[in-house]
């Protein structure tokens, strides 16, 4: 859901007064302090919830500063025959999901650790690890399924605009001041920022997922079943778990929901639960 800030700003006084404050304040200084009015964006955030006000066009600019940053500090796995297939089955699930109107690109980490995870603006990555975790397709599916979700719901955006405030990122991405903006990328970038998600974000993320695996013609099921992958490996090796439990708890309320979701979809005859490719792959990298 789109508003742009004209519209905030007449529908709700109080927004108004706390959007003049905000270029109030930087007028006075000049510059622009991130501190100091990220309590403005919180102000903002609390009255409207999940209100996105970033255009697309904003927010690719955002997250292609932040990969240009991130990839930086990141090993990549670069063979043809893996990164081909994730491409694949990652634009598959794109073109099923709610949010197809923006590229999307899949990037595959060789960083040891099972890990997935999306920056703004269509950009996903996920780890050899999980791939290698992953029993069948359909659990890959489901990571990267949920991963999807959080570009439709466009959480990352809304961490940003709770932590900065909404005018404070939009004047950075307007470029008035290119050091600054890539200051503030760095900042987020640093903090781990965007992959801290609220439980509805995970929840949300979790719905979309699901569908998206089952309306690509993919077995559902896949997400339940990762669970009990995420469970049986906590017990095995829970010290290669780390990063994905520090953003994705496998909580019993997420299993919960995600069987519910399931059990709820109409019958669909053909969803694929495995493909041949992807054991292909996974022989692959396994031996590596
Ligand atoms: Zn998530």
């Amino acid at each position: 859901m789109h508003y742009s800030i004209k519209t905030i700003i007449r529908s709700t006084p109080r927004i108004a007064f706390t959007v003049a404050l905000a270029f109030i304040l930087c007028l006075c200084t000049g510059c622009v302090n991130l501190s100091t009015v990220g309590n403005v964006g919180n102000t903002l955030l609390d009255e409207f919830g999940d209100v996105n006000i970033f255009t697309d066009a904003e927010e690719q600019q955002f997250g292609k500063e932040f990969v240009a940053q991130h990839d930086k500090q990141v090993t990549f796995h670069t063979d043809p025959v893996v990164t081909n297939y994730i491409n694949d089955l990652g634009q598959t699930l794109v073109r099923y999901s709610k949010r197809n109107d923006i590229p999307y690109t899949f990037k595959v980490v060789a960083t040891k650790g099972v890990n997935a995870y999306a920056v703004p603006g269509g950009y996903i990555y996920v780890h050899l690890d999980l791939i290698r975790m992953a029993k069948t397709e359909s659990e890959l599916a489901a990571v990267l399924g949920h991963e999807i979700g959080h570009i439709v719901g466009r959480h990352s955006m809304k961490r940003l605009t709770k932590a900065y405030g909404i005018e404070i990122v939009k004047r950075l991405l307007v470029k008035e001041d290119a050091g600054e903006f890539k200051k503030l990328v760095a900042d987020v970038l640093a903090a781990g920022l965007l992959f801290k998600y609220s439980r509805d974000d995970e929840r949300e993320s979790d719905f979309y997922g699901v569908q998206n695996a089952y309306d690509a013609g993919i077995s559902p099921e896949g997400a339940a079943t990762f669970f009990d992958t995420l469970r049986e490996m906590q017990g095995r090796e829970p010290s290669s778990l780390e990063l994905m439990l520090s953003t994705h708890p496998a909580s019993s309320e997420r299993v919960r929901n995600v069987r519910g979701q399931i059990s709820g979809l109409p019958p669909k005859s053909g969803l694929r639960a495995d493909s041949s490719r992807f054991q292909q792959v996974k022989r692959r990298i396994s031996s590596r």
